[in-house]
C-alpha cells in the first residue's frame, strides 16, 4: 500500500481511504460486527485510513474495528458534522469521541460546504474545531463539498487544513462548473497546503462499468492524497487493495444495481429535495420523484433527512 502525507497535517494515510458510508444504515446496512469485520480486513492489509461522518451512524463499526488493532502505523479516521453551532459541534465532538472510542479524533470536517456563505454561517462550529485542534482533540480540521466555489472557499481559510472534495472521470455530482474546473480548484487548494482526500471516484455507482479507468483517472493525480472508496465485503476490500497495490489484472467487479426508492406513505414534506446536494429531487404530485437520475451519486443523504423513513438507496 502506498501513503502519502496529508498536506499539511503531519498525518500519514493510505492512498485507499476506506468509505464507510457504503457499509452502515443509509446503504448496506451491516451491522457493526458484520462492518467491523470488513474494515478490519482492510486494516489488515494496509489501509490506515476511514473516512466517516455523524450521518453515516458508522462510528460503532468503527470502534470495534479498531479493538485490539496494532500496527505501527496509526489509524487516521476522519468524520464530518452538520453542526454550525458551537454547542452543537461540541455535541458532535463529545459523540465522535466516544462513539469511535478515541480520545483524539484524527480529522473533523464540517460536513458538506457549498461556499464562502455556508462557510461564515458554520464559523461558531469551526471555531470549537480550532480550539479542539489546539487542545489536542482533534489533529486537522476540514471540510467536505461537492462544490467547486467551496473548494476555492476552503482554501482561502489558512486554518482549514484537509479539503474532501467530489470528483471523478466523468465530474457526475460535481456542483457549480465542470470536472476540469473542480481540477483547478483542488490544484490551488493544493498550492495552499491544503490535504486533498477525494470522494466519489465512482460517481456513486454511477462508474461501476468502468471501475478500473475510473480509478485510475484519481490515483494518477498526484494533488489527490487519498481516495475515498466505499466498501461493504471482504471481496471489495481485497480487490480494491490488490488494485491500488498496482493489479491491472483484475476482473471489473460484480455490478450491483442501485436505484432510489420512494414508498407510498411519502408525504411530499420537501425535506428530501433540501438535503439533495445535486438537486437530483423533486416533489411531483404531492411525493418525491427523482427528476435527475444522472445527477443522484447514491449518497443516502435524501433518506437520512426523511421524517417518514419513505425514501432510500436499495
Ligand atoms: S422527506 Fe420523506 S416524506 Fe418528505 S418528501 Fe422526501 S421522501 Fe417524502
Ligand atoms: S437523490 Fe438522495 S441519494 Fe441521490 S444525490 Fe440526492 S440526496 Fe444523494
Amino acid at each position: 500500500m502506498e501513503y502519502r502525507q496529508l498536506g499539511r497535517t503531519g498525518l500519514q494515510i493510505s492512498r485507499l481511504c476506506f468509505g464507510a458510508l457504503t457499509m452502515g444504515p443509509l446503504q448496506r446496512g451491516l451491522s457493526p460486527e458484520q462492518g467491523s469485520e470488513v474494515l478490519r480486513r482492510a486494516l489488515d492489509l494496509g489501509v490506515n485510513f476511514i473516512d466517516t461522518a455523524e450521518l453515516y451512524q458508522t462510528y460503532d463499526h468503527i470502534r470495534l474495528a479498531l479493538q485490539g488493532f496494532e500496527s505501527d502505523r496509526p489509524v487516521v479516521v476522519t468524520t464530518k458534522s452538520y453542526a454550525y453551532t458551537r454547542e452543537g459541534m461540541l455535541q458532535s465532538l463529545e459523540k465522535a469521541q466516544r462513539g469511535l472510542g478515541l480520545d483524539c479524533v484524527p480529522i473533523f470536517m464540517l460536513h458538506e460546504q457549498e461556499s464562502s456563505h455556508t462557510l461564515r454561517g458554520h464559523w461558531p462550529a469551526l471555531e470549537v474545531l480550532w480550539e479542539a485542534k489546539k487542545a489536542g482533540v482533534v489533529k486537522a480540521v476540514g471540510i467536505s463539498t461537492h462544490h467547486i466555489e467551496g473548494v476555492l472557499a476552503a482554501s482561502r481559510i489558512p486554518e482549514i487544513d484537509v479539503i474532501s472534495p467530489l470528483i471523478n472521470s466523468t465530474g457526475i455530482g460535481i456542483q457549480g462548473g465542470s470536472r476540469d474546473e473542480m481540477l483547478s480548484a483542488i490544484a490551488e487548494a493544493v498550492k495552499k497546503d491544503k490535504g486533498i482526500v477525494a470522494m466519489k471516484p465512482l460517481g456513486g455507482g454511477h462508474l461501476l462499468a468502468h471501475w478500473s479507468s475510473a480509478l485510475d483517472y484519481v490515483l494518477v493525480r498526484p494533488e489527490i492524497h487519498s481516495i475515498a472508496v466505499g466498501m461493504k465485503t471482504v471481496r471489495e476490500v481485497e480487490h480494491n487493495v490488490a488494485f491500488f497495490e498496482g493489479r491491472r489484472d483484475l476482473p471489473t467487479p460484480e455490478l450491483t444495481t442501485r436505484r432510489l426508492h420512494v414508498d407510498d406513505w411519502c408525504i411530499g414534506c420537501g425535506a428530501c429535495v433540501n438535503a439533495c446536494p445535486n438537486g437530483a429531487l423533486e416533489i411531483q404530485g404531492g411525493k418525491a420523484t427523482v427528476v435527475s437520475r444522472d445527477e443522484c451519486v447514491f449518497c443516502g443523504y435524501c433518506g437520512a433527512s426523511c421524517p417518514e423513513f419513505a425514501i432510500k438507496v436499495i
